[in-house]
């Protein structure tokens, strides 16, 4: 059952129970107050039936000393007489209990009789004949007699009310009921159409439409609902284009990867399969055996990169207070033997926040590009200096350069902008890709600059580890 018919539903039951409750309550309120005065008026009657009863007994001539039954019935009928509209309804007993005088259709029992005493009224609501009456009873001394009145006061008018009361009440509550149910059908539908429309766009992020936002339509807790949804499938479509986004790059990856060592293993097999099944002079064999060399270590070279990207990738960076100077006198040591190349180191002092270990490998890599992109005897300046953002690290040569449109790519695992100079120089194309891990680790990116055929500049930032040098200098 649906939210809105189940709101309904319980409304309406609600309603159904108050209006019938009070309805009911009312209706027998208003019978209870009547049939109250109704009888209060049988009992005044009684009353004043008894008292003229008792002044026309007087006035019977006294032959034996008491009251006579025919007195009695004489006394009674002037009484019964004496009602309006075709007279009363009363009875009278003697002292036995035994009745002297009754009017006609006077039909009670004798059950008021048997417990009625001196000088008290008692009453009974009674039902004779589909009639209502109120039956009462007292004791009547009159010339040493002690007589029994009863009267009966029809009040079927009272019970008539009641009935016709709950008639019209119930036509009434049925048509407010209907009302209520047509009002309440709105309201419902109006309360729940934030859930409906919750529900919608439930269904079309579960059949994978991210984009779709549900519409907010009020204000209440309902409203803030949908706010906090839209917010979720927003932090959700992010998450999954960011995950697609890594899958893509990951299928890239090995995509690249897989051709990048099938250019190799060709090339080896091709000459190991000559080696062995022609004989050749020393000079191809030498030549053969030198290509199979190059292109393993090359193969060698790749796959120790690609092991460290993912050990980067896995193990973070521990980072430290590391001096500036050290890095460059490490690459220094390094490249001195390199005596095609000149190098020019220009640094200021300065204390950096790094994985010293990680750093290097960066340098290194970045000296290592410049040198295959220059050309024999040209210079490379390895620089490090302040600045506002942290301590900037730079290489910069003066070789081919990269194309404009190339720059933004060469960072990516495996691309090299000419592959085969770069093959030659056994280049697997991993270089940037994992200075780019190791710089992520430390919320630092390469910025390349570069003119074609002038030279290039690559740099980054790290952070300056200034607090201890702080505590250092007190
Ligand atoms: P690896 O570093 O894995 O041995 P690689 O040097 O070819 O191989 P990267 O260091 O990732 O790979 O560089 C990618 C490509 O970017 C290079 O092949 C080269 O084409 C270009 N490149 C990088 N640095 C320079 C530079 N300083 N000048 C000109 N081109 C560069
Ligand atoms: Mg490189």
């Amino acid at each position: 059952m649906k939210f809105s018919q189940k709101l309904l539903l319980w409304t309406t039951i609600i309603i159904a129970l108050t209006l019938g409750f009070s309805g009911y309550y009312f209706v027998n309120y208003v019978f209870e107050t009547s049939l109250a005065r109704e009888v209060e008026q049988a009992l005044d009657e009684n009353s004043i039936l008894r008292f003229a009863f008792e002044t026309a007994a007087l006035n019977v001539p006294v032959k034996y000393d008491m009251l006579q039954d025919g007195s009695v019935e004489q006394i009674a009928s002037n009484l019964e007489a004496g009602g309006q509209e075709g007279g009363r309804l009363l009875r009278i007993c003697d002292e036995q209990r035994q009745t002297l005088y009754a009017s006609d259709g006077f039909a009670a029992d004798d059950v008021l009789l048997a417990s009625a005493a001196e000088n008290r009224y008692a009453y009974r609501v009674i039902a004779s004949g589909g009639r209502y009456y109120i039956h009462t009873a007292s004791s009547v001394n009159a010339l040493g007699r002690g007589l029994f009145l009863e009267t009966l006061r029809d009040v079927s008018q009272v019970f008539e009310e009641r009935r016709t009361g709950f008639r019209v009440y119930r036509r009434l509550m049925l048509l407010m009921l209907l009302l209520g149910i047509m009002v309440m059908y709105f309201i419902a539908s109006r309360l729940t159409k934030p859930i409906r429309l919750l529900m919608h766009a439930t269904r079309r992020m579960a059949s994978g439409d991210y984009s779709y936002r549900a519409e907010q339509v009020s204000e209440d807790e309902l409203g803030l609902l949908t706010q906090d949804f839209n917010r979720m499938s927003e932090a959700l479509e992010r998450t999954i284009g960011q995950l697609e986004e890594e899958v893509q790059a990951r299928e890239d990856f090995v995509g690249a990867f897989a051709h990048e060592l099938k250019t190799p293993l060709t090339s080896i097999i091709g000459y190991a399969d000559m080696l062995r099944s022609r004989k050749l002079d020393e000079e191809k064999s030498l030549l053969s055996a030198n290509y199979i060399y190059t292109e393993g270590r090359r193969l060698e070279t790749m796959s120790l990169r690609l092991l460290d990207i993912i050990v980067t990738k896995k193990e973070g960076a521990k980072l430290q207070r590391v001096p500036a100077a050290a890095l460059f006198e490490y690459l220094r040591s390094m490249f001195l033997p390199n005596e095609n190349m000149e190098f020019v180191f220009d640094y200021e002092p300065a204390y950096v926040r790094a994985d010293g270990t990680l750093i290097q490998t960066v340098l290194v890599n970045l000296l290592d590009n410049a040198c295959k992109a220059s050309e024999a005897g040209s210079r490379v300046e390895i620089g490090g200096h302040c600045e506002p953002g942290g301590y900037r690290f730079s290489v910069t040569d003066h070789g081919i350069g990269i194309p404009a449109e190339e720059v933004s790519k060469i960072t990516q695992a495996f691309y090299m902008v000419d592959k085969s100079r770069s093959r030659n120089r056994n280049g697997a194309g991993l270089g940037l890709a994992l200075c780019t891990e190791i710089l992520r680790l430390h919320d630092s990116r390469l910025e390349i600059a570069s003119v074609q055929e002038e030279g290039t500049t690559v740099g980054f930032l790290l952070a300056i580890d200034g607090e201890e040098e702080a505590h250092e200098e007190e």
